[in-house]
């Protein structure tokens, strides 16, 4: 493998070289529309200071404006953005950019934005006080007519487009803007993906997504890599751990991330089929798959139709096994197509699957740990207010054996606590809640713990 991706990283080299205000697209450590992390080194050459405004040009002829700030964790060749920017810009991770300093971006005298109606269902009110307002004022927040930002409050995630910005299309939004917020919502374009889940939505598998990533990303976006070094590109992983850790999470998390095409397959659910009718569901699959490649096949459970053959007696799971080992071998040549197997039971699958050149890798995703359980407790909480008296360590340290899905449950939970408190603000008349008593609601010590308790 390392040759391969030593491979890769050397013509990103290569290209860096050609121009050094080229940089692959990376992850933010922090969520903040506005700004992308720069390494200092990298600043100083392109010589933008901490807090520049800068020019990115994505994809499809897309760019925007950002806040640059200084990240010594991010590699030199690299820029730290978050999803929204990434969106804005139609770029996935691992994707090349542009920067420049832009030093001519004016104030805006007025923007004009609207939210996309379906992140504002439910809601009435007065939007700009709950959400426009505290997430511009004092931040002096770089804006691109025609980008969308999101912002959190009120339990939910509310989209914003901006439709007009006065007097260009490059702005900076000061205390002096009239921002108006008035106008019928919008409907969603096709490719606005800002809530498809990504790899920020995954916790306490920082290591386990660093292995996947490196498996299954190179094969898919840069197939030729493999066939110019006449090396095979692997077929399939294999994830192990409980129910509810995260491993068809995470699989989606890669597709949406990698822009592959995501197909799943329900281990269970495909052998309650007909006779004959499971191995041509998963004929079909595999079909369906190359299609549209590049593209992840995700089968969970995969113990249930593919156990040790020696063990089983039923002809269907016989032949069914045998089924997935000619297609998975029959993928040679498909390097765009992936495999992620997902099972409780590592052990009670046919070891022939295991061999290589099938699922050439495991991985196992266990029970998260304290930190594992707090990176959890965050992304589920990303949404809420909570109260001064939350301490999410200290939620984390007291629910030990808690798996992802469980943490979730948690969370979901403490927020109905709450909103059972706060029933007598809330007009059951009414289809719609109000914006203010939404953003009023606060998630407190008592609503977790008595979560927890459930
Ligand atoms: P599995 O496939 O391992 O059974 P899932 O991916 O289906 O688990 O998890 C179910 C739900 O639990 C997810 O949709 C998510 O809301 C939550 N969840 C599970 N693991 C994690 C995790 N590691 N990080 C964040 N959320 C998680």
């Amino acid at each position: 493998m390392s040759t391969k991706v030593s491979a890769d990283d050397d013509r990103l080299e290569f290209r860096k070289a050609k121009s050094p205000n080229r940089l692959i697209v990376e992850e933010a450590l922090q969520d903040d529309n506005s700004v992308v992390g720069l390494h200092p080194l990298t600043m100083e050459k392109l010589d933008i200071f901490k807090y520049d405004t800068i020019l990115i040009k994505g994809k499809r002829r897309r760019d925007t404006i950002c806040t640059a700030v200084d990240d010594d964790t991010c590699d030199a060749s690299k820029i730290r953005m978050n999803k929204v920017v990434r969106s804005n810009l139609r770029l996935r991770l691992g994707d090349l950019v542009s920067v420049k300093i832009c030093n001519d971006v004016v104030n805006a005298t007025k923007m004009h934005v609207l939210p996309l109606h379906d992140t504002i269902e439910g809601i009435t009110g007065n939007l700009f006080d709950v959400y426009l307002k505290p997430y511009f004022l004092g931040h002096y927040r770089p804006v691109r007519k025609g980008d969308l930002f999101l912002v959190r409050g009120g339990m939910r995630s509310v989209k914003f487009k901006v439709v007009d910005t006065e007097p260009g299309e490059y702005c900076h939004i000061t205390p002096k803007t009239e921002i108006f917020c008035e106008g019928e919502p919008l409907k969603r374009e096709d490719e606005d993906r800002l809530d498809d889940v990504g790899y920020e939505d995954v916790g306490g598998v920082r290591k386990q997504l660093g292995q996947i990533r490196e498996v299954v990303e190179l094969p898919l976006r840069h197939p030729q890599i493999f066939k110019a070094l006449g090396v095979k590109p692997p077929k399939g992983i294999l994830l192990h751990g409980p129910p509810g850790t995260g491993k068809t999470l995470l699989a989606r998390a890669i597709a949406n991330e990698t822009g592959c095409y995501f197909l799943c397959i329900n281990g269970p659910e495909i052998m309650s089929k007909m006779a004959g009718e499971s191995e041509s569901n998963l004929r079909e699959a595999f079909n369906v798959a190359e299609k549209n490649a590049p593209s992840i096949i995700f089968i969970d459970e995969i113990d249930s139709i593919a156990p040790k053959r020696e063990k089983t007696h039923g002809e269907v799971e016989k032949r069914i096994v045998s089924q997935l080992l000619t297609l998975m071998d029959g993928m040679k040549s498909r390097a765009h197509v992936m495999v992620i197997g997902a099972t409780n039971r590592p052990n009670s699958i046919d070891p022939a699957l295991r061999r290589s050149g099938r699922f050439d890798k495991e991985i196992d995703i266990g029970v998260p740990d304290e930190v594992g359980r707090l990176e959890v407790l965050r992304i589920h909480t990303k949404n809420m207010k909570l109260a001064e008296d939350v301490n999410l360590e200290t939620v984390a340290r007291e629910t030990h054996g808690f798996v992802g899905a469980d943490l979730a449950a948690l969370c979901t939970e403490g927020a109905m606590q709450c909103i059972r408190e706060k029933m007598d603000l809330i007009d059951l008349e009414e289809d719609t809640i109000d914006a203010e008593v939404l953003s009023s609601m606060y998630v407190t010590n008592e609503n977790l713990n008595a979560a927890v308790a459930i």
